[in-house]
C-alpha cells in the first residue's frame, strides 16, 4: 500500500471578488510509495499548494479521492490526519513561546500523552537543542524553519509534507534543510515536498512528479527523469 494515493483529484476555486473561478487541479492521479522523498515540481501557479493543502485538509477538493496511509480523508479523516505532518510555507507559531513550549503545545493539540512527548528529542533531531529555551522570535530564519519541521513531527506521523521548504532561503540554509530532510527520511519518514527548483528535486528527491496547469505531466524515479533531460 502506498503512503498516499490520489485519484482523479479535481479542485475548482469559486470566483470571488478578488479572483475569477479557477480550475487549479484538473484530475490528478498518483501514488507516493512509502519510504520515498517525493518531489512535486512545477512552476508558480501549477497547483502545488492546492494539492498540498488538500492533503492537509485546508482546501476542500471538488472531486476525486485521497487516501493517506490507507485512510480516506473524507471517510476516515481522523486517522488520515494522524498519519501526516504538514510544514507550511509561512512561519506559524507564537514568537513569545520557546521552541520547547511550541512543541509541547502542539503535542497537547494532537492529544499526545505526556509520557509519549519527546519535544527535546525532536529539537535534537532538527539541531535546535541548544535553543530549547530561547524566545522563538530570536531564532534565525533557518532555525524557525527547522522548528516548524519539528512541530509537524510531534505526533510521530509516518509522512512529512513540506510546501516549498526552501523558497527564499540562501544556498547554505537550503543545503542544511536538504540534509535534515534526508536524515528524517533515513529515519523512516516518507517525505513529500513541493518545489519550483529543478536542482532541489534532483539533489534531494528519490522520485519526481511534474505538475503544470493543474495536470501531472511526469512521475518517475529521479534517475530516469534526469536521464531523459
Ligand atoms: P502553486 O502552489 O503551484 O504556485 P497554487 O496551487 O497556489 O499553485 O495555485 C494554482 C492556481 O490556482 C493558480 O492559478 C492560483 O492563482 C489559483 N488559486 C490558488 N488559490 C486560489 C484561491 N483561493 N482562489 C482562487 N484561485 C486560487
Ligand atoms: P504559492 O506559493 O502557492 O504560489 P501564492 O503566493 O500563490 O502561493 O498564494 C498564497 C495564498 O493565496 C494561498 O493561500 C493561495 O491559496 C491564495 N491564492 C493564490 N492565488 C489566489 C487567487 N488567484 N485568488 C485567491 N487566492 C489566491
Amino acid at each position: 500500500e502506498p503512503a498516499i494515493r490520489i485519484r482523479d483529484l479535481v479542485k475548482r476555486y469559486a470566483a470571488t471578488g478578488k479572483a475569477p473561478a479557477k480550475l487549479a487541479l484538473e484530475g490528478v492521479s498518483f501514488d507516493v510509495p512509502r519510504g520515498e522523498i517525493f518531489g512535486l515540481l512545477g512552476p508558480n501557479g501549477a497547483g502545488k499548494s492546492t494539492l498540498i493543502n488538500t492533503l492537509a485538509g485546508l482546501v476542500l477538493k471538488t472531486s476525486g479521492s485521497v487516501e493517506i496511509w490507507g485512510h480516506d480523508i473524507d471517510a476516515d479523516r481522523r486517522n488520515a490526519k494522524a498519519a501526516i505532518g504538514i510544514v507550511p510555507q509561512e512561519i506559524v507559531f507564537d514568537p513569545f513561546f520557546t521552541p520547547i513550549e511550541v512543541l509541547d503545545i502542539q503535542a497537547g493539540l494532537y492529544g499526545v500523552p505526556k509520557h509519549l512527548r519527546r519535544s527535546m528529542e525532536l529539537l535534537r533531531a532538527v539541531h535546535l537543542a541548544d535553543k530549547a529555551k530561547a524566545y522563538s522570535r530570536s531564532l534565525s530564519g533557518g532555525m524557525k524553519r527547522r522548528l516548524l519541521i519539528a512541530k509537524a513531527m510531534v505526533h510521530t506521523p509516518p509522512i512529512l509534507v513540506l510546501d516549498e521548504p526552501t523558497a527564499g532561503v540562501d544556498v547554505e540554509l537550503r543545503r542544511q534543510l536538504w540534509e535534515l530532510v534526508s536524515e528524517l527520511n533515513a529515519g523512516g519518514v516518507t517525505v513529500v515536498l513541493t518545489t519550483h527548483y529543478l536542482e532541489e528535486a534532483e539533489q534531494l528527491c528519490s522520485r519526481i512528479a511534474i505538475i503544470n496547469h493543474g495536470r501531472l505531466i511526469a512521475n518517475k524515479p529521479t534517475r530516469e527523469l534526469v536521464g531523459m533531460a
